[in-house]
């Protein structure tokens, strides 16, 4: 498990750098005190040299004076001139220079003594002068006096300033050295310091790189994911729409409006094999698709292949022969199969790479659409198939006699509120049995579709053809007056009576139909009723010879053609 640290190695290397730097402050704060204090030593120790140089140069100028008095005392006695007065100029001067002594050397107990000596002695050089004539004697002892004096305190000055001069030498020295350190000290924290940022600006450097490349990533990752919420959006809202459809036309439509979303740019369609399984048609586009209609299937080198199959610029030279021009370079033809049967073949054209990469991202959804819609239509076509069989008549294609006793009670209830005729024919073929006998029962079933076709040929849309059962069939004509029904069955009877020459079988030679009609509401008001009305005129009509129609026997006793409403 990685720690904190490991996470975060930046915090590790910046908690060191706040402790060097924390040093590095008390170190600086101690040395700069330290080097502050040996200038301010070595600023003492200078002055006290000085101060020793100024009390020696004051001793010098006494020692001068001294002996100032001395030879012109001598000039006086020898002269006679006014060099008295300037020995006593001098003592005076030697007097003044004694006091400055005093309060230079005052520091110094020893001095201080000397010069209260020295004081003395000049007060009693002083004096002597004071007195002094041409018949005195040279004030010798007391000038030797002072020169003792002064002699000694200048011996005692220059040992201090020996002894000072040297201790200044050595704060000199310390305090360059102090210095010295210093900046070594300086040098080393900056250079530590320096090491420390270099240290931490590297990984940095590498982690802001690492963020960057983290950060280009996360945002691709975020668009990739906002890519495949719309594609699974519009996958989602496709595949409802083709569930929705209730026949196979609708899923067509939304299946190619499912794939114009799905793949925005792009162009394409479905195009289904049909029921001879030779020719394949487009049922639904969109753009516009260089696709067109073909034959057979295996044009399309991926109904060929039974796979989807790319066509893409320098990989693939073979293309498929389902264009009317020159094969586009880049698309997709992806067969549509469902249970195992192939029905047909989704096409996607791109005019571009960023398409057909768009295409080539979103696959996954295109194979997904492609397998429901494919299940959608191999469904309805079932279910359709299925519808078809339970109302419809296998050999015929007429409505079954279930559909019929549905869609009489349906039709007398709407005639009833309409107050509409309803006429129900019952139609037999005539000595059916000799036929099958004459030319066999394959004959016999194509003669039957064959006139099954004349009923639906002199049939309006609204009316509806019934298999009743073998070779009998019913008619259901809807709001028809009596005269246009007695019409109708005579159409009828003309056709089948002309079928060898327009049928597809000419065997159908000499095949007639008897018609038996009864009419809503005179003959009856149920379908029961009804249908034994029209059963009954049918059998009249065979009795009477066939190959004609009779009229209920209710409607015929009546004696008028116009049922009573
Ligand atoms: P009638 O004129 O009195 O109606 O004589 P008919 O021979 O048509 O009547 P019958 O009821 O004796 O015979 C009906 C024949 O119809 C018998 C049967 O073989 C034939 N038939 C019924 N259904 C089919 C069918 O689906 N195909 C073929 N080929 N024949 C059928
Ligand atoms: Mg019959
Ligand atoms: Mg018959």
């Amino acid at each position: 498990m990685r720690t904190f640290k490991h996470r975060f190695p930046g915090l590790k290397s910046t908690g060191a750098m706040l402790l060097v730097v924390t040093c590095a402050i008390a170190l600086f704060t101690i040395a700069a005190d330290f080097v502050i204090y040996t200038i301010q030593s070595l600023i003492s120790e200078t002055n006290w040299v000085q101060h020793t140089q100024q009390v020696l140069g004051s001793l010098q100028r006494a020692s001068l004076l001294v002996e100032r008095v001395e030879y012109r005392t001598q000039l006086y006695l020898l002269t006679g001139d006014d060099q008295l007065n300037r020995a006593r100029m001098s003592a005076n001067s030697l007097r003044s220079l004694t006091a400055q002594i005093g309060t230079l050397v005052a520091d110094n107990p020893a001095q201080t003594s000397n010069d209260q000596n020295l004081a003395v002695q000049v007060e009693q050089l002083n004096q002597a002068l004071g007195s002094f004539n041409a018949q005195s004697h040279a004030p010798e002892k007391e000038v030797e006096a002072c020169q003792k004096t002064i002699s000694l305190m200048s011996n005692i000055e220059q040992t201090l300033l020996t002894q000072r001069t040297l201790k200044s030498q050595y704060k000199s020295f310390a305090t360059i050295a102090t210095e010295i350190a210093f900046v070594g000290l300086l040098l080393v924290t900056l250079t530590v310091l320096f090491g420390f940022l270099l240290h931490n600006a590297v990984p940095r450097g590498k982690t802001g790189k690492q963020l960057i490349l983290a950060n280009e990533n996360l945002a691709q990752t975020v668009k990739a994911l906002e890519n495949c919420a719309q594609e699974a959006a519009l996958l989602t809202a496709a595949i409802d729409e083709v569930q929705l459809c209730t026949d196979v036309r609708q899923v067509y439509d939304a299946a190619a409006n499912g794939f114009w979303r799905l793949l925005p740019g792009t162009s394409g369609c479905l195009s289904m094999i049909g029921n001879s399984r030779q020719i394949v048609e487009v049922v639904s586009s969109w753009g516009i698709t260089a696709m067109q209609d073909f034959s057979p299937p295996e044009c399309c080198c991926g109904l060929r292949a039974g796979q989807p199959r790319w066509r893409e610029p320098g990989k693939s030279e073979i293309h498929c022969e389902h264009f009317a021009d020159d094969a586009p370079e880049r698309y997709l033809c992806r067969p549509i199969i469902a249970h195992g049967n192939t029905l047909g073949v989704l096409y996607v054209q791109c005019e571009s790479d960023v398409l057909m990469q768009l295409v080539k991202q979103r696959i996954e959804s295109v194979h997904h659409l492609v397998q429901i819609t494919g299940m959608a239509i191999a469904t309805l076509s079932l279910r359709t198939k299925l519808e078809h069989q339970s109302i419809r008549d296998s050999l015929t294609g007429l409505f079954n006699r279930h559909f019929l006793e549905i869609t009489l009670e349906r039709e007398l209830s709407h005639a009833a509120r309409s107050k509409q005729i309803l006429a129900v024919f019952m139609l037999d073929v005539d000595h059916f049995k000799q036929f099958n006998d004459t030319y066999g029962h394959s004959a016999g079933d194509a003669a039957l579709r064959e006139i099954a076709n004349v009923f639906h040929a002199n049939i309006r849309r609204q009316d509806m053809a019934y298999r009743y059962g073998g070779e009998e069939f019913a008619i259901l004509l809807t709001d028809v007056t009596v005269k246009a029904a007695r019409e109708r069955a005579e159409q009828i009877l003309q056709a089948v009576a002309i079928l060898p020459s327009t049928g597809q079988t000419q065997k159908c030679s000499n095949l007639t139909i008897s018609i038996g009609i009864a009419f809503y509401p005179n003959d009856g008001e149920t379908a029961e009723q009804l249908l034994r009305r029209a059963d009954e005129a049918l059998y009249r009509s065979k009795r009477q010879g066939r190959n004609r129609y009779s009229i209920s026997q209710v409607e015929a006793m009546a004696g008028q053609f116009e049922p009573i409403l």
